[in-house]
């Protein structure tokens, strides 16, 4: 490895299934994977964060300063409403994608997943909102674009769920038995992702199930949709973590390699 290297080494991306916002405060299988996840990486010079809960008209990056925490959920314990998670902006990562920044803190699509990964909250970090009128396929063209990224030292993370639907989302039990759509359509995109066959997840040739059926609404998907895009001309992409939570959710994340 040269000197170079060491410097700045080449960073992975991320996709992470986030789950219930009640993560933040949990130690199970899943947190410990985000902690164990950031141990074995090389320190990224700054993260950007593209959640399923910042949709915009056009794309933003979150605040330059110290961000806010944003409370985005409703009716869960005190305990979650107490943690801050203080993380200041990069002038880097602003400058090397050009993109206007707003007064606008981090949805808990982030705080929730770096507050395991990085607890300390030293690492700049920003969010970049989805423009909500992309089509599926322009949302991965665009992740194709932010893969030089890796090698300038930032850790993209992708947050949403594989699947999202609350029809069948049971309030009382994490451990719930998954709804049949979502371990079909689970396991057919992991199939796609082990194939590298990245550009049929905006396609759905063979899916089965209607993507629909799995996200009445698009936004958990779309960040999956990015980090594949990252990941087209690259080595692959890694299951990192599977399980569906309270019936409804698939936690799967990747790495990208
Ligand atoms: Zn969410």
């Amino acid at each position: 490895m040269t000197e170079a290297e060491v410097e700045q080494p080449e960073m992975p991306a991320l996709f992470i299934g986030h789950g219930s916002p009640m993560n933040a405060i949990l130690d199970n299988p899943f947190t410990q994977m985000l902690k164990k996840t950031a141990e074995n990486m090389p320190k990224p010079k700054a993260i950007l964060v593209i959640s399923a809960h910042w949709l915009e008209s056009e794309n933003f990056l979150s605040t330059l300063g110290e961000a806010e925490t944003i409370y985005d959920f409703g009716g869960f314990p005190k305990e979650l409403y107490e943690i801050s998670y203080p993380v200041q902006g990069s002038k880097v990562l602003a400058a090397l994608l050009g993109l206007p920044t707003i007064k606008r803190g981090l949805d808990h699509g982030a705080w929730t997943v770096l507050k395991h990964m990085y607890p300390k909250a030293d690492i700049p970090c920003m969010q970049m909102s989805i423009d909500y009128k992309l089509s599926l396929q322009e949302h991965f063209e665009f992740g194709k674009k932010l893969a030089y990224l890796k090698k300038e030292g930032i850790l993209i993370i992708g947050s949403g769920a594989l699947t999202h639907n609350f029809q069948y989302f049971d309030r009382v039990n994490i451990d719930a038995v998954p709804n049949k759509e979502a371990v079909l359509f689970d396991a057919y995109i992991q199939k796609l992702v082990e194939e590298k066959q990245y550009e049929e997840l905006y396609k759905l040739t063979n899916s089965p199930v209607a993507l629909e059926s799995v996200h009445p609404t698009l936004e958990h998907y779309v960040p999956l949709l990015y980090i594949t895009g990252i990941a087209y001309e690259g080595q692959g992409m890694k299951s990192i973590y599977e399980g569906v939570q309270y019936g409804a959710f698939s936690m799967r994340s990747w790495k990208v390699i």
